[in-house]
């Protein structure tokens, strides 16, 4: 079976000056797994993952870039989902993204008082988003790193939980039916902790 390469995925294109400074880079691990650096929205997958709020109605950093690039029409699937709540994800149509799906998933407002409720939040919205690719035959998901930006979730903290349960599930029986997991990543620093743990939990053979 074919499946299509990152640089495949990653709509070079319609990238600005800007933005091709971010030009993705590529580490393969256990073959379906892959890191990325730039824009999610330029991601063609079967779904991208998009670090919503509870309300579901788009809000700023990824949120906001995935609404501007996906038009009007996502708000409008949106607002009658009464949003979701923390730890979980529900599934719209990419609209104008070259994504054919958004998997909007809620991640914790991070609170260092209470890490372990919050790693469960962050777990769970992470499998939920798995859960849904697999139960919608999806063969493709790309996630940013959820919670981490204006929800303060310490990256390295949050990476360890992801990969976690990323590996686990790829372990599974249902982890079989997905041929490609991205990780996109914005910055360098994210980019660095991305590299050093993916060959923690995803070693190369
Ligand atoms: P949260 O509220 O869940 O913390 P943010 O959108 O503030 O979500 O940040 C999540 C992550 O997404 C951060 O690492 C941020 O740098 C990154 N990010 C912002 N814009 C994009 C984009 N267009 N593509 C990929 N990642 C992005």
């Amino acid at each position: 079976k074919d499946i299509p390469t990152i640089r495949q995925l990653y709509r070079t294109s319609s990238l600005s000056i800007a933005q091709t400074r971010r030009y993705p880079s590529v580490e393969a691990h256990l073959d379906r797994i892959s890191l990325l650096q730039g824009d999610i929205t330029k991601v063609q997958v079967d779904a991208i993952v998009n670090a919503a709020n509870r309300s579901l109605l788009g809000g700023g950093g990824v949120d906001g870039a995935i609404h501007d690039a996906a038009g009007p029409k996502l708000l409008a699937e949106c607002r009658p989902l009464n949003g979701c709540e923390t730890g979980g994800a529900k599934i719209t149509k990419g609209y104008d993204l070259p994504a054919l799906h958004v998997i909007h998933a809620v991640g914790p407002i991070y609170d260092s008082k209470d890490v372990e409720t919050k790693e469960s939040q962050l777990a769970s919205c992470y499998q939920n988003s798995l859960d849904i690719a697999v139960n919608n035959s999806l063969k493709s998901i790309a996630f940013p790193c959820i919670s981490t930006g204006i929800y303060g979730y310490p990256i390295e903290d949050a990476t360890h939980v992801v990969l976690d349960v990323v590996r686990k599930f790829c372990d599974m029986e249902a982890g079989k039916e997905l041929d490609r997991i991205v990780f996109v990543v914005w910055s360098n620093t994210d980019r660095a902790v991305y590299e050093k743990l993916l060959s923690e939990y995803f070693p190369p053979d």
